[in-house]
């Protein structure tokens, strides 16, 4: 599947390399073609290069806006070698084929950076160049396509030994559609700010549309919500059955919730999540939905108040009933029965979403942030202790019991922000510390909000009594163990990998409770 070079396109703005890649391809029996400026270059360098008006029969002109828009360069890099039509139209029309395309464009980012003025700007919105990165990226079948002077050498070397294989013309495809994309999206966040309107609709991100909110995370903030067109079953391809329309937050702790119930495959358990501000406040597994329901609420009945629900599996009338007794926002489910869609529907502003299913927790994906000037973008973390070699370090082994809920404490604390520490009994949470500046204060948080869950339960003392607790990451310190000692728990997981390892087993075994190591960290900030 390698295609050999017998024509190249090269028409470069920033033409660093270009004199030697263009020797190259030369040397290597391929004919050359050319725009003005980089002609000018080749044959400077004493190599034969055809100027593409010669090609096109056409001058370049208005100022160069039309240089290779042309049938001749177009229909010779969009042509299916193969077919039959395209060859008699190639035929009549005198077209040849072009094997390879060398282009990079007009340099919008930097003019718009150099402070230079409107005009100048428009006149450095490429428009050839896109349009035969495009068509070339499209038939990579049969085209190989160069944005990148980086990528010379390689693609040079590929066509010494006889032709451009397949996978690098697919991989340089991608690569090509990632800087037309990046060079629209600059165009595009430049002038919604040069019309003073650096709102939603006129920039472009990396999705489609789906709604224009009434404000952001504060009513001061503007919002959007955008699809990325995963189809996935999740937040953003829910359908919404009955409620008020979703608000920026609503969106994003429906997500955490979503996400955090998906974790558990529906065949084997049933999984509620409880949600306040991307934070679980109860989250339990059960045989049957309803007392996943009733065991997550319990972990923190107070804040559960105007939370989300997330469950993995159908909602069932029973379950329905439970929900709508406390004031929720949201209910995301895969499904939801009619009798307790029903029942759900007395509720006018609640919002029931149902997802379809569950999501992988294994798919890829990014995620991705702000910062101030840039992007950061990361993989999804999409593995879990289910990945991880359970390591016991300490004397005392843990019990079936303390396994399986160590599993499930170290699954919630994956979706509970840094630093986490959530304590789990009988296959639900008993108490969970999110989001403090000390591992210490969050082993201290869980425990007393376990306290204040007892009580509301009628119980005397603390939920976290006789609990396992997991950590997002590694104890620095003997201190965060012992706070966790103290709350009640006989077994902790945790990844390890401090250099106080030694001295938090050392703890463990002093308490006389199993620890276990997992060696995956979940930070979630
Ligand atoms: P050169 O220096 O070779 O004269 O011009 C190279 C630049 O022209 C490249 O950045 C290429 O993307 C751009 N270009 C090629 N064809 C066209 C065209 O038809 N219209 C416009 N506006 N730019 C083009």
């Amino acid at each position: 599947d390698t295609v050999r070079v017998g024509r190249a396109l090269l028409s470069v703005f920033d033409k660093t390399g270009m004199a030697e890649f263009a020797r190259g391809l030369s040397e290597a029996g391929a004919a050359l073609v050319s725009t003005g400026g980089t002609h000018r270059l080749i044959s400077e360098a004493g190599l034969p290069v055809r100027e593409i008006s010669d090609l096109t029969g056409f001058p370049e002109m208005m100022d160069g806006r039309v240089k290779t828009l042309h049938p001749k360069v177009h229909g010779g890099l969009l042509s299916v070698r193969d077919n039959a039509e395209h060859k008699a139209a190639m035929d009549t029309h005198e077209i040849g084929a072009i094997d390879l395309v060398a282009v990079n464009l007009y340099p919008f980012e930097k003019t718009v950076a150099s402070g230079a003025g409107y005009d100048d700007i428009i006149e450095n919105i490429d428009i050839g160049g896109p349009a035969m990165v495009r068509s070339a990226a499209k038939n990579h079948r049969y085209v190989t396509v160069i944005v990148d002077p980086t990528d010379y050498d390689e693609v040079l070397e590929a066509v010494r030994f006889g032709g451009v294989p397949y996978a690098l013309r697919q991989r340089l495809a991608a690569k090509a559609y990632a800087r037309t994309a990046a060079y629209d999206s600059a165009i595009s966040a430049w002038f919604a700010r040069e019309i003073d309107y650096p709102d939603v609709g006129y920039r472009s991100f990396a999705g489609t549309l789906r709604e224009v909110m009434r404000y952001g995370e504060n009513p001061h903030q503007w919002a959007a919500f955008y699809a990325t067109g995963e189809n996935r079953p999740g937040v953003a391809t829910a359908t919404q059955v009955q409620g008020k329309t979703l608000s920026y937050n609503n969106i994003n702790d429906t997500d955490a919730a979503f996400e955090l119930v998906s974790e558990f495959d529906p065949a084997e358990v049933a999984a509620v999540a409880i949600i306040k501000h991307a934070n679980p406040c109860g989250v339990a597994t059960a045989a049957d939905l309803v007392t996943a329901y009733r065991l997550a609420l319990r972990t923190d009945p107070v804040s559960a108040f105007g939370g989300i629900v997330a469950t993995n599996r159908e909602i069932d009338a029973t379950t329905a009933n439970e929900i709508v007794k406390v004031f929720t926002e949201v209910i995301v489910a895969p499904s939801a029965t009619p009798e307790a869609q029903e029942i759900i529907a007395a509720k006018k502003n609640l919002r029931l979403l149902l997802t379809g299913g569950v999501a992988d927790p294994k798919a890829d994906g990014l995620t991705v942030r702000s910062v101030a000037g840039g992007l950061l973008v990361q993989g999804r973390d999409n593995r879990n202790v289910d990945d991880c070699d359970l390591n016991v370090v300490t004397r005392r082994q843990p019990t079936e019991q303390e396994v399986a809920d160590m599993r499930l404490a170290a699954k919630v604390a994956k979706h509970v922000k840094s630093n986490a520490i959530v304590y789990v009994k009988d296959g639900a949470t008993v108490g969970i510390g999110a989001g403090q500046m000390s591992r210490v204060d969050s082993s201290l948080t869980g425990h007393r909000k376990s306290i204040d869950a007892a009580r509301a339960a009628g119980l005397e003392g603390a939920l976290t009594e006789g609990s396992v607790a997991a950590s997002d990451a590694f104890f620095p310190f003997p201190d965060g163990l012992e706070a966790l000692v103290a709350a009640g728990a006989t077994a902790v997981i945790q990844p390890g990998g401090s250099v106080n390892d030694a001295k938090v087993i050392e703890a463990a075994d002093a308490a006389g409770i199993a620890m276990v190591l997992t060696g995956m960290r979940h930070f979630r900030h």
